[in-house]
């Protein structure tokens, strides 16, 4: 099912009527979402990713725009009438039902031409708990049941109506660690197994990249970006979205342009052929930099860390926003620990600049 958003945008009026503070929760968000593809919506908190799913879910009016479902204006339907699967953080399971009732009980609310006979809708339980491999559980209660267990029951119950769309709320932020990346996996799984158009919303940056066909970014309830997660990687547009992808997250540096070279400091550290003279931001991705002795870029070494296939090297530069530089280099290569500079030179494509005001992106030619 093809989802279409249309300038969908939602208010929250002040609740103050002396002074104004309203909040522009999301901001004329437009964006079709293919059949059968997994979304995942990212940013920071409060950025409108909730909001956003809500409205989806029909939980929530709009207060401008509109949503279809294929062809189905769905902007005034009621949740109930969408064919919408919600899981939230929390899971929200009954804990005085067994895992059986839990996931039973939308089915056992069909009205009208929907109502199910018992042996279709046990049918229908067992289905969606094999796809989330609990079958074996289907007579505990969610008190006898780990976290990840309690969101695959939860993930169940979303499915069993066999929603249009499934609208997951960050669902893995109360697993541990090895817990979500091995839910996150599973979901992907289902995803698949079943085709069902999946909105992800999600704070964490590695998850929506390492489970989506594409990510949506947002920030401040704007859409920043929206590409295959490797793409917005590759080519961020703003300074925003470049700092929010990847760990470890990207260097900044001040910069200058003068006559199509870079300079960082005092050293040209690239040619930017095409570039005006201006001051910018310099991004450059942890990958990005190529340790060489005769390389133009110079930086205090503080420390070496082993990561195994790689090594994190740590080092300080004066124009550095961050108070270390962090590059990834690969763990063939030997280096001198107690040197105190370590040289380096950068893969252009590894580079990005951005307008020092607007934080938009200034492209150059890579050589
Ligand atoms: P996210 O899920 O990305 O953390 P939300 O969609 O929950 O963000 O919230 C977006 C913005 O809308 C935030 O500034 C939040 O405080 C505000 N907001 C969310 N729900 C309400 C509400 N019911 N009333 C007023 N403001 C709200
Ligand atoms: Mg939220």
């Amino acid at each position: 099912m093809k989802v279409v958003l249309q300038n969908l945008t939602k208010v929250f009026p002040s609740r103050n009527k002396k002074v104004n503070e309203e909040v522009v929760a999301v901001n004329d968000f437009t964006f079709t979402i293919p059949d059968g593809k997994l979304i995942g919506l990212l940013g920071p908190s409060g950025c409108g990713k909730s909001t956003t799913l809500y409205m989806i879910s029909g939980l929530q009016k709009p207060t401008g725009g509109q949503i279809f479902f294929g062809d189905d204006d769905v902007t005034d339907l009621p949740t109930e009438n969408r064919g919408v699967g919600l899981v939230f953080q929390n899971y929200a399971l009954y804990p005085h039902m067994t895992v059986k009732q839990n996931i039973l009980f939308p089915l056992q609310n069909l009205k009208g031409a929907d109502k199910m006979s018992k042996d279709e809708m046990l049918e229908r339980a067992y289905y969606a708990a094999r796809l989330v491999q609990i079958e074996d559980l289907m007579d505990r209660k969610p008190g006898e049941m780990s976290g990840g267990q309690q969101q695959r029951v939860a993930i169940a119950r979303a499915l069993v109506k066999m929603p249009r769309v499934l609208l997951l709320d960050e669902p893995l932020s109360n697993l541990d660690a090895r817990l979500r990346l091995q839910t996150r996996e599973e979901i992907r799984r289902i995803q698949r197994e079943t085709g069902i158009t999946t909105i992800f919303v999600t704070h964490d940056q590695e998850e929506a990249m390492s489970i989506s066909d594409m990510i949506v970014v947002m920030k401040l309830g704007v859409v920043q970006q929206i590409g295959a997660p490797q793409e917005v990687y590759d080519n961020p547009l703003n300074l925003f979205v470049a700092k929010f992808l990847g760990t470890p997250p990207i260097n900044v540096f001040d910069g200058k342009v003068a006559g199509g070279k870079l300079y960082i400091g005092e050293e040209a550290v690239l040619d930017v052929a095409g570039v005006e003279d201006q001051e910018v931001f310099v991004g450059i991705r942890p990958e990005g930099f190529v340790l060489d002795d005769n390389g133009p870029m110079s930086c205090k070494l503080s420390s070496v860390e082993v990561m195994g296939r790689d090594v994190s090297i740590v080092s300080e530069n004066a124009a550095s926003a961050n108070p270390v530089v962090r590059s990834i280099i690969n763990a063939d290569n030997k280096i001198d620990y107690s040197r105190e500079n370590v040289q380096f030179s950068l893969k252009p494509h590894k580079v990005f600049l951005f307008n020092k005001e607007t934080e938009e992106r200034i492209y150059f030619e890579v050589k």
